[in-house]
């Protein structure tokens, strides 16, 4: 089958390696250029939209940030999954939060802003502190604000009066969640209804930034966010790979936000998991049976950000694997990301211990926890 990504980053990238054994074939279209591109070359393949789609079974979605009409030439193909409904929920949080009432599931409080009168009433519902964002286009923590306290109100609406001049924008206030962890769950939905969930993976965030993920054993917090999963992809009829990002407050989860797409903390099934979510996202889309989603060893995740060399003694070190994206290097960008696997999670800290060694401690901040 012949599998067609909106996106020609990383992460169609990694979906092209692992479609490969299965005969799936990727292509993948630069919405920006409006390029047909090889996801692993970057070699130019062709132009154009219509003609992307016309040569795919499926189209898929590796981003939310897709142009509206992108979404609609794909939605009218009728190959389009998970679909132009998921990937506006993912893109816009007007609509995600929208959607996570009507799945009643919970979710920090909050309120829309589109002028100073709205913004008013979100100090007095949501109450301060608060955190601010960008209803579209925010990703990696960026157009974002925290109102710590009352007297910060008039710096910061400067800044958001700037921003929703832009008439489509609006800005989603929400209430300040004192989390104890951040955790995330990353699972697949076929056609058929079924759901597969990876185990639940604890995230640690250096300046807003993905740095850490590593998967949990908790049995009753896992059967808590499969049944908040099941409830989001139900009422959206999703199709693929889904992650939904959580707070763990004391044992009970809040859903931060959702991804309609695989996502940055599930890279860790690469190593660690019987089937990782690149092959389980195009087994969903394709119509195939979903693959397992059990974990095989201990296995942490952690992202090489800015940097486009590392030291080569890591690849002496068993269950130490390297994913570079071929990106050119630029200061916190996403380059890579390390997975380090174990056969028992003692031999997993001791490895860990040793990389936090050897690597940067600037560049790798998040590490300094193993030294
Ligand atoms: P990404 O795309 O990288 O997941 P994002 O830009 O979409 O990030 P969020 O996930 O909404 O943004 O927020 C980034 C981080 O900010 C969260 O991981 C969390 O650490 C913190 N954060 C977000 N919302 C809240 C909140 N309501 N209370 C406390 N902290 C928050
Ligand atoms: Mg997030």
């Amino acid at each position: 089958m012949r599998v067609l990504v909106l996106g020609a980053g990383q992460l169609a990238r990694m979906m092209s390696l692992a479609g490969a054994p299965l005969n799936l074939s990727i292509t993948a279209f630069d919405v920006a250029s409006g390029k047909i591109v090889h996801p692993l070359t970057q070699a130019h393949i062709g132009d154009g939209l219509e003609n992307a789609i016309a040569q795919a079974d499926v189209v898929t979605a590796e981003f939310e940030h897709i142009p509206q009409d992108v979404l609609e030439v794909c939605e009218k193909s009728g190959k389009f999954l998970p679909g132009m409904q998921a990937i506006l929920t993912g893109g816009d949080r007007r609509i995600e939060k929208a959607l996570l009432d009507k799945a009643q599931v919970k979710n920090a409080k909050y309120h829309v802003i589109k002028n100073k009168a709205d913004f008013e009433s979100a100090i007095e519902t949501v109450g301060v502190p608060m955190v601010l964002k960008t209803a579209l286009g925010g990703y990696d923590g960026k157009g974002q604000w925290r109102l710590k306290e009352q007297a910060d109100v008039d710096s910061i609406w400067s800044e958001m009066e700037e921003c929703l001049a832009d008439t489509k924008q609006a800005i989603v206030a929400e209430e300040f969640v004192p989390f104890n962890r951040e955790v995330s769950l990353v699972g697949a939905r076929n056609a058929k209804g079924e759901v597969a969930v990876y185990p639940l993976a604890e995230n640690v965030h250096t300046d807003g930034v993905l740095s850490l993920s590593t998967p949990i054993n908790d049995i009753e917090l896992q059967e808590k966010a499969k049944q908040m999963f099941t409830a989001v992809a139900e009422t959206m009829d999703y199709v693929g790979v889904l992650a939904i990002e959580f707070f763990d407050v004391n044992g009970e989860l809040l859903v931060n936000e959702i991804a309609p797409r695989v996502h940055n903390s599930g890279h860790w099934t690469q190593q660690g998991a019987e089937t990782c979510q690149f092959e389980n996202h195009l087994r969903a889309v394709c119509g195939l049976p979903l693959g397992s989603t059990k974990l095989v060893r201990p296995t942490c995740m952690i992202n090489i950000l800015g940097e486009d060399t590392l030291p080569e003694e890591l690849l002496k070190l068993e269950g130490c694997h390297i994913h570079w994206y071929g990106k050119d290097k630029r200061a916190g960008r996403k380059m890579g990301h390390i997975n380090v696997s174990a056969e028992y999670t003692a031999e997993l800290d001791r490895k860990l211990a040793l990389l936090a060694d050897v690597l940067d401690n600037k560049a790798f901040p998040a590490m300094q926890r193993f030294n």
